[in-house]
């Protein structure tokens, strides 16, 4: 089915058009063709038929750049499309309806992090060698930061360090779960700056440093094997007397957490509206399918137990989309009560989204949890994101934390602000 996705009355006209055009492409090019776009390489594949759907994935990638909507993370002087912060929400909620659909516009996670933690932290001299080859696709990269003998929910506690050497950062350290570590030709490495022969190294400021894969000691010990499989580009990476100039420092020594956590921030305002995006595709599978499967003598639709399963996940996507747009809406107008609805929003959606997608399972049955369908891998992708990007008791420590800390001041929760 398509995505039914038509002007918001509410909206300006220049957001409707970036919707209505990106909602064209997904349904006209993306969805007909996801099971080849997004296929497995089967064995005994040709060549040739594996040319086929990389020239399919290039032709959209040059239909996107043609309606002017690729990178929309980017500055227009990075040939992104230069939007602002509710635009590419608005966006994302449509484009993350298509599985896949969000690299075919030039996304791609941990990239485009990267990319606009180099567009803001970086150098020139760090932009020419690092930005330009990552957008135009020559480079692949990785963000280094959670460490397995630390708590990644605190990541104040890493002791990945850096000890300044002559013009040199010497690093040794022991990170797990680093994305796209397998192809990555750099990882943003986060370590602290400790000196030569410090005991304690958990006290040192924090920098981000670029750190090109290829350098020695550099060792990627496995691509972690996650849900069953046994493999993934989620990379175990030693750091073994890494030496690396400081002018590969991202940013000033001691922005690193900042920095890690601009790149979070607005972050979670994204994930959450692509998880809407993946909700309403799986709201939709449902539907269709309750409206079709006959079963113990009546159509699934008939059935209460099905009405509430529908009824119940209208409730959660409607709740989950409204409370992300009124928390992107803060951010826009820089609002400081912004901080406590995003740690609000990435406990409830990513759990609202694994509702839904669990009540469209359950409607399609043995179907739902085969590779027919993407709902088995919007099911994992849901569960994980209540881990990543902070797990969700750190968000609830935070919003009791804003909620105490306002009442302590003799002040009630403005809950219309
Ligand atoms: C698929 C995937 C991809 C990832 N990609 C990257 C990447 O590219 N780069 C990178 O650096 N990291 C990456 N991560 C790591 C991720 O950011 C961390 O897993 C996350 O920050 C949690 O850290 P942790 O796993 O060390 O859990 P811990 O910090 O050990 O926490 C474990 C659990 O303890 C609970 N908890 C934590 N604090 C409290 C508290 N105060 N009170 C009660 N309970 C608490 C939570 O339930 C939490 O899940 C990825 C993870 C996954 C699963």
């Amino acid at each position: 089915m398509a995505m039914n996705c038509k002007p918001v009355p509410t909206l300006d006209e220049r957001i409707n058009d970036i919707r209505m055009r990106t909602a064209e492409i997904v349904n006209t090019d993306i969805i007909p063709n996801e099971s080849r776009l997004w296929a497995e390489r089967r064995e005994g594949e040709t060549f040739h038929e594996r040319t086929e759907v990389l020239e399919l994935r290039a032709d959209i990638k040059e239909k996107v750049k043609q309606a002017g909507l690729w990178a929309p993370h980017l500055p227009a002087e990075y040939g992104g499309m230069g939007l602002d912060f509710l635009a590419h929400a608005y966006m994302n909620e449509v484009l993350a309806y298509a599985i896949g659909a969000a690299s075919l516009f030039g996304v791609v996670a941990p990239n485009s992090g990267n990319q606009s933690i180099l567009v803001k932290y970086g150098t020139e001299q760090q932009k020419q060698d690092w930005l330009l080859p990552l957008i135009d696709g020559t480079m692949e990269s990785g963000f280094s930061m959670t460490e397995p003998h630390n708590p990644g929910s605190d990541p104040r506690s890493l002791t990945t360090a850096a000890v300044i050497d002559g013009d040199h950062f010497v690093i040794n350290g022991h990170k797990w779960f680093t994305s796209n570590g397998i192809d990555a030709d750099f990882f943003i490495l986060m370590a602290r700056v400790v000196d030569h022969d410090a005991t304690d190294k958990k006290t040192g400021p924090m920098v981000q440093i670029i750190v090109p894969t290829a350098t020695k000691g550099v060792n990627i010990v496995r691509g972690i094997g996650v849900w069953g499989r046994k493999e993934s580009d989620h990379c175990e990476v030693k750091y073994e007397n890494v030496r690396v100039p400081v002018a590969n420092a991202l940013g000033r020594v001691g922005e690193g957490h900042q920095a890690a956590q601009d790149r979070l921030g607005a972050g979670r305002i994204y994930h959450c509206m692509n998880c809407i995006g993946q909700m309403w595709r799986a709201f939709d599978l449902m539907v269709e399918r309750a409206a079709s499967r006959q079963v113990h003598g009546g159509v699934l639709a008939d059935k209460q137990f099905t009405q509430g399963a529908i009824a119940d996940s209208y409730i959660d996507i409607q709740t989950a989309r409204l409370f992300t747009i009124h928390a992107a809406e803060k951010i826009d107008q820089g609002l400081q009560a912004a901080r406590t609805d995003i740690s609000a929003i990435k406990v409830y959606v990513p759990a609202a989204y694994t509702r839904v997608v669990d009540r469209a399972i359950q409607v399609w049955g043995a179907a739902g949890v085969s590779n027919d369908l993407p709902l088995w891998g919007m099911y994992q992708g849901a569960r994980t994101l209540r881990i990543a990007d902070g797990p969700d008791e750190v968000h609830k420590i935070l919003i009791a934390k804003n909620v105490l800390g306002q009442y302590a001041k003799g002040i009630g929760w403005d809950f219309g602000n």
